[in-house]
């Protein structure tokens, strides 16, 4: 009986609301006089009473027989919520930013401590108040603050959460006293459920703003309620801060986030290209994580500009040209990425032609043309040997002898050579170490 109920409902809505609303929804129990639903999520089960009830009480006829009433009650215990809760969106002035969540929030070495304290403080609202994360730039402090509010706010709706930077709380303070509006500032922030925020290191110094925040902190702590701060150093780094601040900061957990090793950070790669909405090859996607410099935000960046420049050029970029692009934000240039590699790449970029095009027999121009000027520039810049030219370009010595030769006759008084050649220097200069 309980699965021709649920039957029943699936066949009166469409797949996307039976996914979306019904995944987590169960028959718990079916007597004479009415009909128990178990739902895990606070949110779906005021949804499905609003919106669903004559679905539900039609399916419900359909199988028992007559008309019985229902209720739904909720549940947490079966699945965690992440997994099955749709992409809620929650309102504009909780300052959420939906798209940092659990779900797409990579667990790995590094960041695996804070990830697990996050959840049990969403679990748990209040009890351990308040959480102090504190980590480098672009680690992923503010996506788990972002992700704490979602999911509470997915559990439960009427919670009251705000997520505010504390330059914003700052901004927010200062244009209430101007406009005579700051008792109302003050109730704003002393009535949440769930305060998030973000860099609270730029308070260092602003002792009025420290002095609103202790009342804040004080007052929502007496309520049993949940903070939660993002900082870039820990709470006894924060220098001129009000003592009695850094010590409440203290009093709950403090806990710090690292950046995520290589193998999480590949995953993290792929989640990114995901959300973003592209694909990259594999070997990009492990190249960057592997090489782009600490900060996740990085890595990021070099994600959105390969797939924007996939979309513009309509086409699949391969490792060596998207190193040609991105190699600027690569970690380290001189010393992790050989520079005549890097050189293939950027002349495969500039005259488009594979690098194996440039090491072959191919007579094109643009492969007669990226030899010319990439020997020319190996030597020139690069200052390597002829005999080392020789090997990169797969050629004889003597031929890049007189390559580099005729390339040096040649540029100065052709300005089509000279514009290629101060391409390629402006694509190899992180590579080379070397302002032009
Ligand atoms: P922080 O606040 O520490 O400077 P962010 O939270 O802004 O760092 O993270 C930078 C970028 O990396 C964001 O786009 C974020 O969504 C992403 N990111 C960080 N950590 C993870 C992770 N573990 N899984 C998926 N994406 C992540
Ligand atoms: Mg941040």
């Amino acid at each position: 009986m309980e699965d021709r109920i649920l039957e029943a409902i699936k066949n009166r809505v469409d797949t996307r609301v039976w996914k979306k609303w019904f995944s987590s929804f169960y028959v718990k129990d079916v007597s004479e006089k009415e009909a128990v639903f178990v739902v895990s999520n606070l949110f779906i089960k005021d949804w499905l009473e609003k919106k669903y009830r004559k679905v539900i009480e039609n399916a419900i006829k359909d199988v028992v027989g007559k008309r019985l009433s229902f209720r739904i009650e909720y549940s947490e215990v079966d699945q965690p919520v992440e997994e099955i809760a749709p992409k809620i969106t929650p309102p504009e002035d909780t300052n959420l930013n939906p798209n940092m969540n659990f779900s797409n929030f990579v667990v790995g070495k590094g960041n695996e401590q804070v990830y697990k304290f996050a959840k049990k403080v969403t679990k748990e609202l209040g009890r351990f108040s308040p959480l102090f994360v504190h980590g480098g730039v672009g680690v992923g402090k503010t996506h788990i603050l972002h992700a704490i509010g979602n999911e509470a706010y997915s559990k439960n709706p009427n919670l009251k959460i705000v997520y505010v930077t504390s330059e914003r709380f700052m901004n927010e303070m200062i244009n209430a006293l101007r406009e005579n509006r700051i008792q109302e500032f003050k109730k704003k922030y002393r009535s949440v459920d769930l305060l998030l925020m973000d860099d609270v290191q730029f308070l260092m110094g602003k002792n009025g703003v420290q002095f609103e925040l202790f009342n804040t902190f004080n007052e929502l702590m007496d309520r049993k309620k949940q903070m939660v701060f993002c900082s870039d150093r820990s709470p006894d780094k924060l220098q001129d801060f009000q003592d009695r601040l850094i010590s409440r900061f203290k009093m709950g957990i403090v806990t710090e986030m690292e950046v995520p090793d290589v193998e999480t950070r590949k995953k993290i790669a792929r989640k990114i290209a995901k959300s973003e909405g592209g694909k990259l090859k594999e070997e990009i996607l492990d190249f960057l994580a592997e090489n782009v410099d600490g900060s996740l935000r990085e890595l990021r960046g070099a994600i959105i500009k390969l797939i924007a420049y996939q979309e513009i050029e309509n086409k699949t970029l391969d490792l060596y040209e998207a190193i040609g692009i991105v190699g600027n934000l690569l970690k380290d240039n001189t010393k992790k990425m050989d520079p005549s590699e890097k050189l293939l790449a950027t002349l495969s970029l500039i005259f488009d032609v594979s690098p194996s095009e440039i090491k072959g027999k191919s007579k094109r121009t643009s492969a007669i043309l990226a030899r010319q000027i990439g020997m020319y520039f190996a030597k020139k810049y690069l200052k390597l040997s002829t005999n080392s030219i020789a090997e990169i370009f797969n050629r004889s010595p003597s031929v890049v002898s007189s390559t580099v030769k005729k390339a040096t006759q040649k540029i100065g008084k052709n300005p089509l050579l000279e514009g290629y050649l101060r391409k390629v220097l402006s694509h190899m200069s992180p590579a080379i170490g070397k302002e032009i």
